[in-house]
């Protein structure tokens, strides 16, 4: 019997789902928080081209406090963009809009492991009511 590969990217989001699943929700974590909306923009490494963009009100009660989003890079390995500092710093300080930029830290492709990193970009604007 062949045993299966384990494919890198599969485990990642593997291990990503069990570490978010395990955390608290946003509700709980923030209690101050009372409402969160977030813009985010990406872009492709070489910001030649915006892939997409997304805004929507977090369900506070839903989300949870490993608050980090996809890659928009279909084949990126142990990447994302993980705004869980960015938003808790936020709130301690009870800030009412953060903006920033992040370079996903993973690897381009499961070829490009240890070679070449990911690097596609995320501009997020998040604004907090307490
Ligand atoms: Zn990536």
């Amino acid at each position: 019997m062949q045993q299966k590969k384990i494919d890198p990217r599969a485990e990642f989001r593997q291990l990503e789902k069990v570490r978010i699943g395990a955390s608290p929700s946003l509700a709980e974590r923030f209690q101050d928080l009372k409402a969160l909306e977030i813009d985010l923009e990406y872009f492709d490494p070489e910001l030649l081209r915006r892939m997409g963009t997304i805004k929507y009100t977090v369900n506070l009660t839903n989300a949870k406090s490993a608050f980090s989003f996809h890659c928009p890079n279909t084949e990126c390995v142990g990447g994302d963009f993980d705004l869980t500092d960015a938003l808790a710093t936020a709130v301690v300080a009870h800030q009412k809009t953060i903006t920033g930029e992040m370079c996903c830290q993973g690897w381009l492709s499961k070829t490009m492991i240890g070679t070449k990193r990911c690097l596609h970009m995320l501009r997020y604007n998040l604004t907090l009511q307490y």
